[in-house]
């Protein structure tokens, strides 16, 4: 396993990383298993969130007596002072540690990253907790290229997290300035949320950018972590099979594979779009039903409210037939949970 800084926080991290939103779908014993593998494969990153509800708790069970070899990372969504050190305290205590590596402002839009960094806002909390020997390192992770930009500019941000992959490489640009500017940077969504199904090659195309310092795909089982670690292991150039297989993803997910870049809202009903598309996406392929649908079930506009007005159709740069895909998007979503009724 190949190792590389972090950035400004000089931590050494394995290329690839841990993603650990779909725990959510093995219990505690499982994970125990993904641990031992994570250290068998050299794997030393772990990412988790406070929003992937088990997460943290069961990578704490299973970190007892081996934390200390993991670099672990988490974060919050929490916008302001008071509920960023709730969050902490409740991370340390799921997580069985009395310090983080990295905590990371977990998904802001432009408004709220303003927001935690005015008075009393998040920032203040994370940076108390560093100074307290809480947290060692703080971040941001973004699926808004303004947010990315943005975040290049801040000087107490460390590491960035961003989507990248065979089908998502509009930060590659920001990703280059990462490297120039000596941050971190953490590639998210390697399998473009679970659309690519060669994960080898996923990976393979992430970690050949040398701007990349880890990837971080979700593995809910050993056999992952194995094939996972074997592809940021083997640095052969790719085939004409492979560029013919990776050129026809693009072509095949480019018309119907939401990005998540904001730049169709604001939607005329107040339809989180890229949400429901998130969620969506998730329920399809991670088979992640229960959160899924209870994430959508909390949208204060479900995708039915659509008026047809057609206005984010025409601000989608990637020109996606929106409409179409949040009826079929909302009649998935609503289905779960129907045939136990
Ligand atoms: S077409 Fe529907 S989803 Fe798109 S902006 Fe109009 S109301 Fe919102
Ligand atoms: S629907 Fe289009 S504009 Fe909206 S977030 Fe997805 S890719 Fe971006």
């Amino acid at each position: 396993m190949e190792y590389r800084e972090l950035g400004k926080t000089g931590l050494k991290v394995s290329r690839v990383g841990f993603g650990g939103l779909p725990l959510q779908r093995v219990d505690a014993a499982e994970t125990k298993k993904i641990v031992k593998s994570l250290l068998d494969t050299g794997v030393n990153f772990i990412d988790t969130a406070r929003a992937y509800s088990v997460s943290e708790g069961f990578l704490g069970e299973a970190l007892e007596g081996v934390r200390e070899k993991f670099v672990l990372a988490t974060k919050s969504m929490a916008r302001t002072k008071e509920e960023m050190e709730r969050d902490i305290d409740i991370s340390l205590k799921n997580l069985r540690t009395g310090y983080i590596d990295l905590y990371q402002v977990h998904n802001p839009n432009m408004e709220q990253l303003e927001a935690v960094m005015a008075e009393g806002g998040a920032l203040e909390a994370l940076e108390e907790a560093r100074r307290a020997g809480k947290i060692g390192h703080i971040g941001v992770t973004a699926h808004s290229p303004k947010v990315f930009e943005k975040a290049l500019t801040l000087p107490w941000v460390e590491t960035i997290m961003f989507p990248y992959n065979v089908v998502e490489r509009q930060g590659e640009e920001y990703i280059r300035l990462c490297q120039e500017k000596n941050i971190g940077f953490i590639a998210m969504k390697p399998m473009a949320g679970g659309n690519v199904e060669n994960g080898s090659l996923a990976v393979r195309f992430i970690l050949q950018n040398p701007a990349v310092t880890v990837a971080i795909p979700g593995m809910a089982a050993v056999s992952e972590v194995e094939e996972n670690a074997a592809a940021a292991d083997d640095h052969a150039p790719f085939s004409e099979r492979e560029k013919e297989e990776m050129a026809a993803l693009e072509k095949e997910l480019g018309t119907q594979f939401c990005r998540r870049c904001n730049y169709c809202a604001p939607c005329t009903a107040g339809i989180a779009i890229p949400n429901v598309f998130l969620f969506a996406g998730y329920l399809r392929r991670y088979d992640l039903a229960a959160w899924s649908k209870s994430r959508y079930d909390s949208q204060a506009v479900k995708a039915d409210a659509c008026m047809d007005c057609g206005a984010c159709e025409e601000r989608c740069p990637y020109h996606l037939p929106i409409r179409e895909m949040l009826k079929q998007a909302h009649t998935a979503l609503e289905a779960v949970g129907k045939d136990e009724k």
